[in-house]
């Protein structure tokens, strides 16, 4: 498989863009109302980064990528992505295949709950992250075609976002609210899941 780097970044940028309402009014909901703002401008940096970026492999670009949304994401969102993103590109796998993709998430995942100093089940981003790398491990994933791992890693990502609705958050703005989080996704689960869906997206495109 070949990583289109250039796809990618266009096709999540627009994404963001055309989502930056529905994260905003999740947002509104349990938080500031800004991580819309916030992916949008993060994501149309790195677009804008674009041509320096894809002249990197894969593992570099990565770290470009994460860097760039520290940098310009204001709020807690910046820092996570940023720091998982880093940390995905840093144990890159030379030679890509699911399981070394696999480790590399894991290492990442793990780097963002140091960060956030948080874990699964706390309605937050991690809540559809975990799912999707538990999906590149499962038995099915391990026997699957490509297609048939892309499809549950995409489902993985549907379903970790739906738990985040009845959990009470205790993580980032959200828990300040505490009972009264509870009923609505989370802006940064919602993030996530449409990232890794335009991913799979892209990635099980032929044409
Ligand atoms: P802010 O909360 O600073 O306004 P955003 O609105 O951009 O930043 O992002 C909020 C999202 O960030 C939340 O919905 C949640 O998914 C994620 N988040 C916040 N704090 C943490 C944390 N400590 N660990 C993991 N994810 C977090
Ligand atoms: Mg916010």
């Amino acid at each position: 498989m070949k990583v289109d780097m250039e796809r990618l970044i266009e096709a999540v940028a627009a994404t963001l863009r055309a989502h930056a309402d529905d994260l905003t009014s999740l947002d509104q909901a349990i938080g500031d109302g800004d991580h819309g703002i916030n992916m949008k401008r993060g994501f149309d940096a790195v677009a804008d980064a674009k041509s320096d970026i894809v002249s990197l492999g894969v593992g570099a670009a990565l770290q470009k990528i994460g860097m760039t949304l520290v940098m310009k994401v204001g709020g807690a969102s910046g820092p996570l992505y940023g720091t998982l993103l880093m940390t995905l590109g840093k144990h890159w796998p030379a030679e890509l295949n699911t399981n070394a993709v696999h480790a590399a998430l894991g290492v990442a995942i793990t780097a963002l709950k140091k960060r956030g100093r948080s874990d699964v089940g706390e309605k937050t981003m991690l809540d559809v992250l975990a799912p999707v790398h538990r999906a590149l491990a499962s038995e099915r994933a391990v026997n699957a075609t490509f297609e048939q791992l892309l499809e549950a890693v995409t489902s993985a990502a549907d379903m970790g976002l739906e738990t985040t609705r009845e959990m009470q958050a205790t993580k980032g703005r959200a828990s300040f609210l505490g009972e009264r989080s509870v009923g609505h996704l989370d802006p940064g689960a919602r993030s996530s899941q449409l990232i890794v869906r335009t991913i799979c997206g892209v990635l099980g495109d032929k044409t």
